[in-house]
């Protein structure tokens, strides 16, 4: 690639391998299910990674990158996009209403809509349609973020009606637990985007995204699974 971001070549090997393997049982589940691997993206999730592995990732054929802190995802959108590598960027992570104008610079997706408020303050800023999906807290955690699934309707006509945003979907992140009792919690927000008419579904991470894929998922954002364990404190948003 170019002189100032340069991952070493048996690190973009061993990201290949893995991407391979995650996209071998992406396709797996899907057929489980019958439905089309390609029905499903894969975003990688770089959090807490440098620029250097989402380099890495881009080298090892992922086009699609997810970040959940909108300074560190911007920062590394930046430095991509100065080397010449272009790439779709998901913001996962709560979005405070005065940071929307910075989020809105760098990424194509928000999936972390979690209230009407943020999704006039996105509509407000926005200068062309901005695509986001609402976040769904469907296991009813207190201490996450997200619409409940009874709220989910009603948040969802309030939001059609602004101009700037167009909801493609509902994302849920599911409680910690064996990738077995998260199935419900998926199968609910399927059918939650069902009753809405809604085509996209983000759910699963490197823990469940192959039962996230049985129950429909046509997002799923994984981390671990491509880049190894995070560090950082902080790394699970
Ligand atoms: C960190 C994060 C992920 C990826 O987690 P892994 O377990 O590393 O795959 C997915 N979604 C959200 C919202 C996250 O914050």
């Amino acid at each position: 690639m170019t002189a100032s971001i340069t991952p070493r070549q048996e690190f973009v090997e061993t990201i290949a391998a893995n991407v391979r393997a995650v996209r071998a049982r992406i396709a797996g589940a899907a057929e489980r299910a019958g439905r089309e691997p390609a029905a499903v993206r894969l975003i990688g999730v770089t959090k807490t990674f440098p620029a250097e592995v989402c380099a890495a990732a881009v080298q090892a054929g992922l086009t699609e990158l997810g970040e959940n802190r909108v300074q560190e995802g911007v920062a590394k959108a930046e430095a991509l996009a100065e080397v010449g590598v272009r790439l779709t960027w998901h913001l996962i992570g709560h979005l405070q209403s005065n940071k929307v104008k910075l989020a809105l610079g760098a990424f194509a997706v928000i999936h972390s809509v979690d209230s009407v408020d943020l999704a006039r303050a996105i509509s407000r800023r926005a200068v062309a349609h901005v695509d986001v999906l609402l976040e769904v807290n469907v296991s009813g955690e207190a201490t996450k973020f997200g619409f409940t699934s009874e709220e989910t309707p009603g948040a969802l006509r309030e939001i059609g009606t602004l101009s700037h945003v167009r909801v493609r979907g509902l994302m849920t992140v599911a409680p910690p637990g064996g990738a077995e009792s998260v199935r419900p919690v998926f199968r609910r927000l399927r059918e939650l985007a069902e009753r809405l008419s809604l085509p996209e579904l983000s759910m699963g991470m490197s823990g469940d995204y192959e039962v996230a894929v049985e129950e429909g998922a046509t997002m799923v954002r994984v981390g671990s699974a491509l880049f190894g364990p995070r560090s950082a404190p902080g790394g699970t948003a």
